[in-house]
């Protein structure tokens, strides 16, 4: 089958998904793009008020392999990506970017030109058997059988029942815990893969202020170490093109995950209160500042246990024509997502 005659699906506007929708595209499949979220990105994003904008999932990246190093210098020329400099205690000798004028910029710029349907969440991915002797399309039931391309094809079905139909091609590009539900009675060697990442939640608060004690802190950003809440801060007006008021200061703190554990289902309030108390004092600030907005985001799957590792950065069935990709298979990086997302196109178009 040549790439022009390939209908891929892609569950997951994430960077793993949008890089490997690009990359199909750009080869001559035909590529529709599904997100339950109501625009891309997934946690690559940017909480947005009349009042400041805030990067609530990932921070910055970075770029270590050669072949990512030349996709981020294209970026930049394209002025989708800008270096981040922020003032730190300890500088880390590789470069840091982000996303501008906000993280999801990279995915919007991938995604650009691709049918893509938002407010779409998959619940099942299901082989259709076209019989041609009676012209009937029937649902298959039986899992993981070798495709016959020329009589079988994918569904998608929404939560709301919807039906898109007619590929030749699905790719799964979400959190491990999202893809097993996806794939479980498809493909079962992939979904003992998946099973043995552990992703952890991190509670993460967004504030602005605007009194001086706080916009004079000498330093722009902190990966805290042995903090009992705390693992990081940034200050998100120091990133490029992200003041929106002279004068004020926009904040993001994340919890540590066995802070985030033991508060999994606290009232939003108190983790507010309680990681803002721990940024002050940590940050030696001791009159409390008075705060202009403030919003607390749990993200249940945010970054994957460090081990074990699978050994590949995306899973192909070429049998059935089905593939899983993203960051939960290597390590949780907007790197690796990528990566796994290039690397599952070249997968289906081998
Ligand atoms: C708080 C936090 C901080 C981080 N910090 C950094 C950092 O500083 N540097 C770094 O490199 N990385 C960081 N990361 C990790 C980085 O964000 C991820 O590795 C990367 O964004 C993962 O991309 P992905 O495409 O694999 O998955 P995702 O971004 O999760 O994309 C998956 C998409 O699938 C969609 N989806 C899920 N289920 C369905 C369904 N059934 N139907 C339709 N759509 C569905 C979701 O809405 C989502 O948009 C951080 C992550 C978090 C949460």
């Amino acid at each position: 089958m040549t790439s022009q005659n390939k209908r891929v699906a892609v569950i997951g506007a994430g960077i793993a998904g949008g890089a490997c929708a690009q990359q199909l595209a750009q080869s001559g499949c035909s590529v529709s793009v599904f997100d339950k979220a109501r625009g891309v990105s997934g946690r690559l994003s940017t909480r947005r008020t009349d009042m400041a904008h805030y990067d609530h999932g990932a921070q910055y990246f970075t770029a270590q392999s050669n072949e990512f190093k030349a996709q981020v210098r294209d970026w930049q020329q394209r002025g989708i990506v800008a270096q981040w400099q922020p003032r730190v205690v300890n500088p880390d000798i590789q470069k840091w970017f982000v996303g501008t004028p906000d993280m999801p910029a990279i995915v919007r710029y991938l995604v650009k030109n691709i049918a893509l349907q938002v407010n779409t969440r998959i619940q099942s991915v299901e082989q259709v058997v076209h019989d041609a002797k009676t012209n009937l399309s029937l649902r298959d039931v039986s899992p993981l059988k070798a495709i016959d391309i020329d009589s079988k094809t994918w569904q998608l079905v929404t939560d709301t029942g919807a039906v898109y139909s007619g590929f030749t091609d699905v790719v799964v590009a979400v959190p491990p815990a999202q893809a097993v539900p996806l794939i479980q009675n498809l493909a079962p060697s992939m979904v003992s893969v998946l099973n043995a990442v552990d992703m952890l939640p991190c509670w993460t608060v967004m504030i602005s202020t605007s009194d001086s004690v706080t916009t004079a802190l000498p330093i722009d950003a902190e990966r805290v170490t042995d903090h009992p809440a705390l693992v990081w801060w940034a200050r998100n007006d120091s990133k490029p093109g992200r003041v929106k008021h002279a004068g004020q200061a926009t904040w993001v703190i994340q919890a540590t995950p066995d802070w985030t554990l033991t508060h999994l289902n606290a009232d939003p309030a108190d983790v507010i209160r309680l990681l803002c108390d721990a940024f002050w004092r940590h940050v030696g600030v001791k009159t409390l500042p008075n705060v202009q907005q403030s919003m607390a985001h749990r993200w249940l799957y945010s970054r994957r246990h460090l081990e074990p590792k699978s050994t590949q950065d995306c899973l192909w069935a070429a049998n059935v024509r089905l593939g899983v990709c993203g960051d939960g298979l290597i390590h949780s990086r907007i790197e690796s997502a990528y990566l796994s997302g290039v690397h599952m196109a070249n997968a289906v178009l081998s």
